[in-house]
């Protein structure tokens, strides 16, 4: 064998013994809340799509007929031929929903962090990242050349204690972190946040991927923190939304400096027109459905408060397991009573913190979110 084929063979060996390796489930997603694996039907609590919008009629429709009229793809970057008529309506949506000036759409939402941050700041910069901050945001602050301090957990004294000792070294400093963790389902103290980098003239950036559509009558987290100023937030497409794509909602300044200077805004192909229609509809739902953005948390909340779990405050609840084989097992066990439960393993979450992640959508009916409850309840640790 070539060194490359050994050097493939034994990663996938170590991953292998310790329980860490991952393989694709070849999943068919009929309506958004049942799946088929393996010819099995399987009630999922592992999506992300919180308002079933993924197979809404209309949102489809409007995929459906934006590929009739555009055509598949963008053909080229937005600033060379993608920027399709859709594309500035769907930006105008997202800053109207979120409260901004204005917002530019990235291809994806791990494609618009690793994009914004290299753009806003650089090598005599510092990014301050909460240490559970979704892996593209380091993938961005990485990319930055900034440099780079990870404060605990949703730790303010920490963070203040940072920007104490290190604000002075640097010119330009960026604060991120998510707005509702993905593997918690926690909110970051986004008041709290939003005071220290007044304080230190620190820039505040969330990602609210899972925030969009669900919480704050679908504004998303910052909704949740009205005196909070949050420069720059941003978040994806394809979860509550639905579909594909990411974005940023930020002050006019800001999105056109984006659009000059983030190179995964540049240097990739504009969002296809299908994309573009289905988010644009989504929102549209989104938007005059506010009793439809609050279910996903209630549903939650449900399930949290027959378990005796602290309440949910997102549609995400971890149930932490522990070791990754024992995860495994515990989504096995699920699975053999009808239920998609993932198991989320190290590295995604840290060594010793294994779980099943659960996701709650608008769709799940309340009978079954009771039976989930009765399987859980043997893994839940007390
Ligand atoms: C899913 C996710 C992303 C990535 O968004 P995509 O559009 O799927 O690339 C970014 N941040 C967080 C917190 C996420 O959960």
């Amino acid at each position: 064998m070539d060194s490359l084929q050994t050097f493939a063979a034994a990663k996938l060996g170590a991953l292998e013994r310790q329980s860490l390796r991952r393989r694709l489930s070849p999943t068919h997603r009929h309506d958004g809340l049942w799946v088929e694996r393996d010819g099995r039907r399987l009630l999922s609590f592992s999506c992300n799509d919180y308002l079933g919008l993924s197979h809404h009629p209309a949102v489809k429709a409007a995929a459906c007929q934006a590929i009739e009229t555009y055509g598949a793809g963008a053909g080229a970057s937005r600033l060379v031929t993608g920027d399709g008529p859709l594309l500035s309506e769907l930006e105008r949506r997202l800053a109207t929903l979120k409260g901004t000036e204005s917002a530019c759409v990235f291809g994806s939402g791990y494609l618009a962090n690793a994009g914004i941050i290299p753009a806003l700041v650089g090598p005599d910069d510092l990014v301050l990242i909460d240490e559970l901050a979704h892996a593209c945001l380091f993938a961005g602050a990485q990319l930055s050349g900034a440099a780079l301090s990870v404060f605990r957990h949703n730790a303010v004294a920490d963070l203040e204690r940072r920007l104490a000792a290190e604000r002075k070294d640097h010119r330009r400093v960026l604060v991120a972190t998510d707005g509702v963790f993905s593997m918690d389902g926690d909110l970051a103290p986004l008041d709290q946040l939003s005071d220290l980098c007044l304080v230190h003239d620190a820039w505040l950036m969330t990602d609210d991927a899972h925030g969009i559509g669900v919480l704050a009558q679908g504004r998303g987290s910052a909704g949740l923190f009205p005196d909070a100023v949050v420069p720059l937030q941003m978040g994806t497409l394809s979860k509550a939304v639905g579909g594909y794509g990411g974005y940023l909602c930020a002050s006019a300044a800001v999105v056109e400096l984006i659009r000059n200077r983030a190179r995964t805004f540049i240097y990739s192909t504009g969002l296809p027109p299908a994309s573009a229609a289905a988010a644009i509809a989504a929102l549209e739902l989104i938007e005059h459905e506010p009793e439809l953005c609050a279910l996903p948390l209630a549903k939650a909340r449900r399930f949290t408060a027959l378990l005796g779990l602290p309440l949910a405050q997102s549609p995400i609840v971890a149930v932490r397991i522990g070791e990754a084989d024992d995860a495994l097992a515990a989504s096995r066990a699920l699975e053999a009573q009808g239920f998609l439960a993932v198991a989320i393993r190290p590295p995604t979450v840290a060594a010793g913190t294994a779980r099943l992640r659960l996701t709650f959508t608008a769709r799940h009916h309340d009978a079954d979110i009771a039976r989930l409850a009765e399987a859980v309840r043997p893994f839940v640790r007390t």
